[in-house]
């Protein structure tokens, strides 16, 4: 079996990559392929991402080297796990463990939104990802979004999803005229969620230790001071993602980038009706807290995960299922794809 499924790849093969044979694309990045691939001596999948050297000058050359030795330091199971580099003449492989279920950002454009419970599940765990990062790694990602946020799903049975109960329009028992937008909820759901591309990400704090990179009490002032406040910068990133789940839309959004700018400096975003009726105060209250302008004033990570909203009990974890049908305001004209038709958001810190 495994014979034929190779013999149907026509997918090259890639020089120096001779323990793997490369599957499928599954993403691109600007200089980067990243391929489902299987390992050939166990037989076992994973994902390579496949840089191609001869188009990156020195600079970029080093930032690959980087993001490979941050990878290669994260152990925690919301982190995407790191397998191995080689450096061929031509190409660096980064090889990893493949998250099969694809990226976060694709189930929102799929289902408009998630539910509470859906979007508390999810957020929790890149919280405990960026509390890894952040305290026990002294890392900041610099670059958290749904595009970077990969799943594996779950199975569940349709018949054991609470989640679907939750809000008003979101009953089952709701007219069936709203039919058409029914999801398809058997199996696929979300499961563990793990966070990818360190290629941003930034040490602030040597592996382990609680002291900052470079000579121990030689730093400046103003050196701590950004370190401390970096970290700040995923806690923002969190509150976009955070309320992107919920509505399906990013916080932030403007087709100009000079007036798209102006309006993240200034903080300046709103729980837009109707999209955001049925949310509980809860949840706003909780993006509020990450949507902060002022660094100091903004959530912790700590202190995120001590949200009251944070702490309400999801029902059934991990049977989290897509709401079951997409409620009458989604009919709504969307406030994105109507502009942008559900293009990617670029603006998350
Ligand atoms: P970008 O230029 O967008 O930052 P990149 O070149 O840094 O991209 P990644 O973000 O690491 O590359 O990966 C690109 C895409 O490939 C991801 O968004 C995801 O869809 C897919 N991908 C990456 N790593 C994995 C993985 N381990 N398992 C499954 N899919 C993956």
């Amino acid at each position: 079996v495994e014979e034929e499924r190779l013999q149907k790849m026509k997918f090259k093969q890639y020089p120096n990559l001779d323990k793997y044979q490369v599957l499928e694309q599954m993403g691109e990045g600007a200089f980067s392929v990243v391929y489902k691939a299987v390992h050939l001596p166990s037989g076992k999948d994973v994902a390579i991402k496949i840089l191609r050297k001869f188009q990156m000058d020195q600079q970029q050359k080093q930032a690959v080297l980087k993001e490979v030795t941050i990878m290669r330091q994260l152990k925690h199971q919301n982190c995407v796990r790191f397998i191995e580099f080689i450096d061929s003449p031509v190409y660096y492989y980064i090889v990893q463990e493949l998250v099969s279920g694809g990226e976060i950002f694709t189930m929102i454009v799929k289902y408009t939104y998630l539910s509470e419970d859906l979007s508390r599940w999810i957020i929790t765990q890149v919280a405990h990802s960026i509390r890894y990062l952040h305290e026990e790694v002294g890392i900041v990602h610099r670059d958290i979004k749904p595009e970077n946020l990969l799943f594996e799903p779950i199975d569940f049975k349709p018949s054991a999803n609470p989640i679907a109960k939750l809000r008003k329009s979101d009953d089952p028992n709701t007219k069936k005229d709203e039919g058409e937008f029914t999801a398809n909820v058997g199996g696929g759901g979300i499961g563990v969620v793990k966070l990818a591309d360190f290629g941003l990400s930034k040490q602030i704090w040597e592996h382990n230790t609680k002291t900052p990179c470079g000579t121990v009490g030689y730093t400046a002032p103003e050196i701590v001071r950004d370190e401390r406040y970096s970290k700040e910068v995923d806690m923002w990133a969190i509150g976009c993602v955070l309320y992107t789940l919920l509505c399906g839309f990013p916080p932030f959004y403007d087709e100009r980038i000079e007036t798209l700018t102006e309006k993240v400096a200034k903080g300046q975003f709103t729980f837009l009706q109707p999209w955001w009726d049925e949310i509980s105060d809860g949840a706003k209250n909780c993006v509020s807290n990450l949507l902060t302008v002022d660094p100091k004033r903004r959530y912790t990570i700590d202190q995120f995960l001590e949200d009251p909203w944070m702490k309400l009990e999801s029902k059934s974890v991990p049977e989290l299922a897509i709401p079951s049908r997409v409620p009458s305001r989604a009919k709504v004209s969307h406030p994105i794809q109507s502009q942008n038709q559900g293009g990617h958001s670029s603006k998350y810190s």
